[in-house]
């Protein structure tokens, strides 16, 4: 992982000019006339072309490649509950995230509020400015609530990339690893250690992608998501299980693969050890996983192993999935992002780990030779070709689903429009 000080750290966003995002004006502003059209009066045609058909806001404004970031600063990275303020730092960096990686321009909103009826009102009162909503960092259970209410009362694109994002990304990694160890996702013996944001929606799209309930043990702070516990919430008591194991330790015994989202150094090498053979250990908490690298790969010698870390193999990074997921839903007008869309992210990403890695890729990471297998399950972030797969299958996935209000008809030229 690249070194820098907390001085560094701070250096970097104070700079100059504050923050790490500005507003650029798209149109000419230089004469008396270029700002007799961009402002009064000549805004009003465009604003009366828009209010006799409302669909021209995606002709006349910014709309429609603007993306909302917002988040209430309840789950912050792997900071916590640090305030709607505090948090703005983060959602600044995905906002330069989303421009880098696939121009799409961001307002970042730091909401006040961690009430679910009055957030999902604020949302809703400000969704007319934006062509998508990607949330961010809201705590568990509320995020679930928050995101199921917004993506059903909303026509735009709404999506919390804390349990999409991941879900996506590790879902590619999965169907590469389960590939590579010679497993069926039918058969997978799952455990998920975390029950929250990232762990359930991990656990439902596995499932929806053939992993079986009843293979599956999901693990909270407290044991085994057990039909004898008293203490579960609504979406926890989706994934009881009917095994008779109460600890990690138990539930591993056996077990193709171990899914944690949760905590640092909470996976022991004995755990790892008891798990079947040409196991896959996904060990997502961040910074620290829950089980060190060097340790895990000591242990077993057929293991395949993502951490969300960067200085080993197999990162699981979201910047892999929302630009591009955002970018295809954008351009196809899509009316949300749907399971369907989800699943075409998915294959669209573990397909291109399948493919030659061009040398500037192996360059940007000081390889030689990144290639598909053990320490190559899923492509890497800097890969200028996330852009022109991932988007466009999830545009076609938009479109094929039918809920796309403006299909794409020529691929090829969209593609280069992409590259551009
Ligand atoms: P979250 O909603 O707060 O969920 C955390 C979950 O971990 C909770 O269900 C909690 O249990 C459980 N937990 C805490 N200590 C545990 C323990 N000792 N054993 C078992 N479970 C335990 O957080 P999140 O957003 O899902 O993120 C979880 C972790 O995954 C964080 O470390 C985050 O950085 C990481 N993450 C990584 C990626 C990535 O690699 N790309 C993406 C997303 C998240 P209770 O429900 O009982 O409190
Ligand atoms: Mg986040």
């Amino acid at each position: 992982m690249a070194k820098f000080t907390k001085e560094d750290a701070l250096r970097y966003h104070e700079g100059v000019r504050p923050g790490k995002i500005e507003v650029v004006p798209t149109k000419p502003h230089s004469t008396q006339l270029d700002l007799s059209l961009a402002y009064s009066p000549g805004v009003a045609e465009p604003c009366l072309a828009i209010e006799a058909n409302p669909n021209d806001v995606y002709k006349y404004t910014a709309k429609g490649n603007l993306v909302a970031v917002i988040s209430n600063g309840t789950a912050v990275l792997g900071l916590g509950d640090i305030g709607a303020e505090a948090g703005k730092p983060v959602m600044e960096g995905k906002g330069l995230l989303f421009k880098i990686f696939a121009d799409i321009d961001v307002f970042d909103i730091e909401v006040d509020s961690k009430d679910i009826d009055e957030f999902v009102k604020i949302v809703k009162g400000i969704a007319p400015t934006f062509g998508g909503i990607n949330l961010e960092d809201i705590k568990a259970p509320e995020c679930f609530a928050i995101e199921e209410r917004l993506k059903k009362e909303l026509e735009i694109p709404v999506m919390h990339d804390d349990q999409h994002g991941t879900a996506i990304i590790s879902a590619a990694g999965l169907l590469n690893a389960a590939e590579i160890q010679n497993k069926k996702l039918e058969d997978i013996k799952l455990v998920v250690n975390g029950a929250g944001a990232s762990a359930v929606a991990c656990t439902r799209l596995y499932i929806s992608l053939g992993v079986q309930k009843k293979n599956i043990v999901m693990v909270d702070s407290r044991g085994v998501i057990h039909k004898s516990r008293t203490d579960l919430s609504a979406v926890k008591k989706e994934f009881l299980t009917a095994k008779d194991v109460n600890t990690l330790e138990e539930a591993l015994v056996g077990a193709d693969m171990f899914l944690g989202l949760s905590v640092a150094d909470v996976l022991t090498p004995d755990m790892i050890k008891s798990m079947a053979n040409r196991p896959i250990v996904f060990a997502l908490a961040n910074p620290n996983p829950e089980i060190a690298y060097e340790l895990a790969m000591k242990v077993r010698d057929d293991l395949v192993m993502a951490t969300g870390r960067s200085d080993h193999p197999n990162q699981v990074n979201n910047v892999l999935g929302f630009p591009f997921i955002f970018r295809g839903a954008l351009d196809v007008k899509a009316t949300g992002i749907n399971e369907e869309m989800k699943i075409a992210a998915v294959k669209a990403l573990a397909d291109l780990a399948k493919e030659d890695v061009p040398d500037m890729v192996n360059t940007a990471y000081k390889e030689l030779n990144l290639n598909y297998g053990t320490d190559y399950i899923i492509p890497k972030p800097l890969d200028p070709r996330l852009l022109t797969v991932v988007a466009p299958a999830v545009a076609k996935a938009a479109m094929e689903s039918g809920i796309a209000h403006a299909p794409i008809t020529d691929w090829e030229a969209y593609e280069m429009e992409l590259e551009q």
